[in-house]
């Protein structure tokens, strides 16, 4: 595509860029920002590169464009702090598909994205995963690869795969004994409730790969909370990997299958448990703005709900004691992207003995943003060295928070440092509290 051409496609945004009044109030939260100090990485020097391709005075081929685009954390902390309402989140993905048609990405970026867009090829990558994990092997390389030079990216893959593990801590360790629960408590539990409805569950592709039973756990916890959980065929990867790379015509394909199979399954919600699929999920509309599909996938995103939202919405039901102490972490994709922060929380509070942490600057990002660390680890690892030592701060049994890529972050981290940390999303806090209530006898 020529650079005319590109800068036509950004055309199409001007609209967008034009609120920011260069105020400058998103740079003290930008990450990248804060860490380099170079006004390129913030968020106002990203609108202004846009606009610049925008206006032809800048080529997207360029490194001033190329470099400072990608090295976004696409993390959002920018938006709810612009008093202009800009829309950097989508600014971002059509900047990056501009990029990314200019010069083709890396190609770890390119593999992993045809990989994710394939379910052949994504179930085949997961289940060499699973076996690496189940093995210990992939622990055994992190501390083997530690030992030789320029394996740094490769390590912190393995480390991060290491980190989806099942915790033990949460179902054996820590806790104390359940108390027994009430026959009328359980005969309560699952009854439908007045006015919560049937819902689907994304299962998504990392989420249904490695953390498949966080998929479970939402679905027994709202389940035991009155919610008529329907199973929904055909789906697939909501696309976020994809429109967050620019790949927004890989992320419509994806995106359509979701629409056509929870259309088809004619559920009242949409239930996801990864914030960075449920934030892609909401924008659907805006994903296929000017399309023929638009009405259908604003429809649609009007129904997505984290599962932490459906669960605060009816006030969860409370399970018996798992008494551990909890260092949560917002993700930014739920937080900046989606606007939650309480809703987790809430959920945590269901649990009796649960000492929930909320870690020091919780509200930045940790530095996962996708495959970040692999490509680019040295910024990578100084915002993730950050939040491992908020998290060590917090002095708690586990790490919790609502994020597969998060967990996979935080968790590599500590791996990486050869301790054992472990990362729960809270509905599996939920689930434990619930298996221990005798809620699923
Ligand atoms: S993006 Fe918003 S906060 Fe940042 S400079 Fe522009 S108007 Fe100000
Ligand atoms: S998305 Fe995050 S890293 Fe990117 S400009 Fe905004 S605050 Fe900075």
């Amino acid at each position: 595509m020529t650079t005319a051409k590109l800068a036509g496609a950004m055309e199409a945004q001007r609209e967008r860029l034009l609120p920011c009044v260069h105020c400058g109030f998103c740079l003290p939260a930008c990450p990248t920002y804060n860490r380099l100090g170079d006004e390129n990485d913030s968020p106002r020097g990203r609108l202004h590169l846009m606009q610049a391709v925008v206006e032809g005075r800048l080529d997207p081929e360029s490194d001033a464009f190329q470099v400072h685009i990608d090295r976004c954390l696409g993390c959002r902390a920018c938006e709810p702090v612009c008093p202009s309402g800009v829309e950097y989140g989508t600014l971002l993905e059509l900047a990056r598909e501009t990029a990314s048609t200019a010069r083709a990405p890396d190609g770890l970026t390119r593999g992993l994205l045809t990989v994710m867009a394939s379910r052949m090829l994504r179930e085949i990558l997961f289940l060499g995963g699973r076996t690496l994990r189940v093995t210990g092997l992939a622990s055994v390389m992190v501390d083997v690869l530690g030992r030789i030079r320029f394996a740094g990216r490769l390590r912190f893959a393995l480390a991060m795969l290491s980190a989806t593990r099942p915790s033990v801590r949460l179902g054996q360790g820590v806790m104390a004994d359940g108390m027994e629960s009430q026959d009328t408590e359980i005969k309560d539990a699952h009854a439908p409730r007045v006015g919560v409805g049937s819902v689907g569950i994304l299962r998504g592709c990392v989420q249904e790969g490695l953390y498949g039973r966080v998929n479970d756990a939402t679905a027994r916890t709202l389940d035991v909370n009155g919610y008529e959980v329907r199973t929904v065929t055909r789906q697939d990867c909501c696309g976020a990997l994809h429109a967050h790379g620019g790949a927004l015509t890989a992320a419509r394909n994806l995106a359509t299958r979701n629409i056509k199979a929870f259309e088809r399954a004619g559920v009242d919600w949409v239930v996801v448990s990864a914030a960075g699929c449920g934030a892609t999920m909401k924008e659907y509309g805006v994903l296929f703005e000017g399309d023929p599909m638009e009405e259908r996938a604003r429809a649609f995103s009007a129904k997505v709900r984290d599962v932490s939202e459906l669960l605060a919405e009816t006030g969860p039901r409370s399970g018996a004691s798992v008494d551990c102490t909890l260092a949560y972490d917002h993700p930014c994709h739920l937080m900046h992207a989606q606007g939650i922060s309480s809703e987790p929380l809430k959920v945590l509070e269901a649990v009796p003995g649960a000492d929930v942490r909320v870690i020091a600057k919780a509200d930045e990002c940790c530095g996962g943003a996708g495959i970040y660390g692999m490509t680019h680890p040295d910024l990578g690892s100084r915002i993730g060295g950050d939040k491992i030592a908020a998290v060590r701060d917090a002095g708690a049994d586990l790490v919790c928070t609502p994020n597969p890529g998060c967990m996979m972050q935080i968790g590599a981290g500590f791996c990486m440092e050869g301790d054992a940390q472990e990362a729960v999303h809270p509905v599996e806090v939920l689930d434990e509290s619930y298996q221990r209530a005798g809620y699923y006898r």
